[in-house]
């Protein structure tokens, strides 16, 4: 029974999102979090809900900023919700983006403004997911756009710049609540903010 119990504690799943694609995954609290990168420069959306009887509530980038004081998002610190709950925390970063927490995902709109119609999009890619799982929201909350590399100017410009994650560039994060967790390989396939290509990513369920 004992090596039963090993084996299931070490268990570990990999979940390979295909480009301009997305994945919800049920996550226990104290479960990790491995997002990575395999090609490089591919941004990863990430959103996270706390379903419980009383309603939803919603990782909040307005919220972790406010309570961590950061716009960027460092190993140690935590994620915070709607509801003012923490819900996730950064373990490990082995990427040298920031991690926006600025931006929204990418939408119809950013694409037709750009002259692309019927466009894949990290936030119809969200709504598609949220909708097979039952989840219902008032809002889109705006998700943590990991290894985007959106930095604010001394002139006041926000300018996102090609990510430089490289290969294999991951984050580990730990889920401080029952969570439903949705990840994008998002889905900008023209220059800068992936690099000018759409690739997938993987997530190792820990
Ligand atoms: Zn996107």
């Amino acid at each position: 029974m004992e090596d039963d119990f090993e084996v299931e504690r070490h268990q570990q799943y990999r979940t390979e999102i295909p480009p301009q694609s997305g994945r919800g995954f049920r996550v226990q609290k104290g479960e990790c979090l491995r997002v990575i990168d395999p090609e490089g420069q591919q941004v990863a959306d990430l959103w996270a809900f706390v379903v419980s009887s009383d309603g939803v509530d919603w990782l909040s980038t307005s919220q972790t900023r406010d309570i961590t004081e950061r716009m960027f998002p460092v190993p140690g610190k935590s994620f915070y919700s709607e509801q003012a709950n923490q819900v996730l925390t950064l373990i490990e970063d082995n990427s040298p983006c920031p991690h926006d927490m600025l931006f929204p995902a990418c939408n119809r709109g950013l694409y037709e403004r750009a002259g692309f119609r019927s466009h894949p999009n990290c936030r119809d890619n969200l709504l598609g997911i949220l909708s097979k799982a039952g989840i219902s929201l008032p809002i889109v909350p705006d998700p943590v756009n990991l290894f985007q590399r959106s930095e604010p100017q001394p002139d006041g410009r926000l300018e996102v710049i090609a990510s430089d994650n490289p290969p294999g560039g991951n984050v580990l994060l730990r889920a401080d609540a029952d969570l439903f967790v949705v990840i994008t390989a998002c889905s900008v396939d023209y220059h800068p903010t992936n690099g000018g290509c759409c690739t997938g990513i993987v997530v190792e369920h820990q």
